[in-house]
């Protein structure tokens, strides 16, 4: 694989930027300086090109570039932009989209980041209740900002102990931060019993997507959401990553379970920058964009046009076409394509995944949380990226990231990348 454009770029990129990038989980090796996405391809300075299941770390769920939402941009943009007053015609449509689909959402606020969303949802929630204490689960994340930046990727030896993620936080952010396991009522009820009346809401991923894919057991969910009735918290289901990619309602659509706040962003607009945080009336009627409301929720940049058409031109996407039936299909056919490879080559495994989310844990049973990934073999899990890059296939080389499947993906996608997932990992079994 040729670097030296990708080599020369990057070390300019490091001259004016802090390590070259702008988000730490971007510094990574190789140092890839990105030049062109088309579809499901991403191009580097050297004009080397990959088939792409990274997807930006989940939004691109039709494909890079698409035409219809480039377009709807496009077309919002010779019209309309930002005013800092009133609404716009765009901001209506697309809360109404919103409020129609996802079961929890009697109104929709929106922003522009996943991190805004759950800050937002906390503060609400600590308001709503008058109480203090959040409970979170070990390696879920929820974005940057202090009160849940905790016990995300934890050093093994840290599990059990606060772990910030960040020096320069406060011991005090993160005091009232209680962390659980996931998929483990029993802690969670003791916890609650613990702090009895004192717990404002519990943030989860209903799916932990940042450590790849562990999926809730069966009575998880349900069992938070009785826990949360029983104590009067707030359950936020933080569907960042889960919201849109795996229904147009998102993961609790499909659960059935109705979280009180829902926090969305990512697969919502297919790559353009816009999140949201949906919820019952009674709660988010809290919000002091309602005059009488007393939780402050602002942001210059809040609906924006470019990400607004977005996400209306996404969600139409998904409301006209079959994306959902296309990805969870191959999603399938990649997830048993790769099971066969792996009881071919007797490579020890866990083929993990839901719809278009996949990943191969390399250990010998079924992860019900973070702590049991660390029997997965987190060097083998990088080697085999690394390898599939040099391949053309991005999926991100590190620990635990997991991959995903875009409606522009197509059966010969598949089968190519199964084909050079069985080589690399011939040439890693010798
Ligand atoms: N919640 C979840 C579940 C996420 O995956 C992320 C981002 N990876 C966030 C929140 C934060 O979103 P953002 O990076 O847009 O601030």
């Amino acid at each position: 694989m040729k670097l030296e454009q990708n080599d020369r770029l990057f070390d300019e990129a490091k001259k004016y930027t802090p390590g070259g990038v702008h988000t730490s989980i971007r510094n990574v090796n190789p140092h890839l300086v990105f030049t062109k996405a088309e579809g499901a391809y991403v191009y580097d300075a050297d004009d080397n090109r990959y088939l792409d299941y990274q997807a930006a770390f989940g939004p691109f769920i039709l494909g890079h570039n698409h035409p219809y939402v480039n377009e709807k941009v496009k077309t919002a943009l010779d019209r309309t932009d930002l005013y800092g007053f009133g609404t716009t015609d765009l901001e209506i449509e697309l809360a109404r989209k919103v409020c129609r689909h996802v079961p929890s959402a009697d109104k929709v606020l929106f922003c522009n980041s996943g991190s805004e969303a759950t800050y937002h949802a906390i503060r609400l929630a600590r308001a709503v209740t008058s109480k203090k204490k959040i409970i979170k689960f070990q390696g879920c994340y929820h974005g940057w900002h202090d009160y849940v930046a905790v016990n995300m990727l934890s050093a093994w030896d840290k599990i059990g102990q606060k772990d910030p993620g960040s020096a320069g936080m406060l011991e005090e952010a993160i005091e009232h931060t209680l962390i659980c396991t996931f998929n483990d009522l029993e802690d969670v009820a003791q916890q609650f019993q613990k702090y009895k009346g004192e717990i404002a809401a519990l943030i989860i991923e209903p799916i932990p997507h940042n450590i790849g894919c562990i999926l809730p057991e069966k009575g998880f969910l349900e069992g938070l959401r009785i826990l949360c009735n029983e104590n009067d918290s707030l359950l936020i289901f933080d569907e960042v990553i889960t919201g849109f990619r795996h229904h147009i309602g998102g993961y609790q659509a499909i659960a059935g379970v109705t979280p009180d706040l829902t926090t969305l962003g990512k697969a919502m607009a297919n790559g353009y920058p816009i999140a949201a945080i949906a919820g019952k009336d009674k709660y988010m009627s809290r919000f002091n964009t309602n005059p009488g409301g007393d939780v402050w929720f602002a942001g210059t940049y809040n609906g924006h046009a470019v990400g607004t058409a977005a996400a209306i031109a996404t969600i139409e996407v998904m409301e006209t076409l079959p994306v959902h039936d296309h990805i969870f299909r191959l999603g399938e056919k990649m997830r048993s394509g790769i099971r066969d490879i792996h009881e071919r080559l007797g490579i020890s495994s866990f083929v993990a995944g839901i719809g278009s989310v996949f990943t191969s844990y390399f250990m010998d049973f079924e992860a019900k949380n973070y702590t049991d990934l660390q029997h997965n073999d987190a060097d083998f899990y990088v080697q085999y990226r690394l390898k599939l890059l040099e391949k053309g296939i991005f999926k991100v080389p590190m620990n635990l990231k997991r991959n995903h499947i875009s409606f522009v993906h197509t059966d010969q996608d598949i089968e190519y990348t199964l084909a050079a997932i069985e080589s690399v990992l011939i040439e890693m079994r010798k």
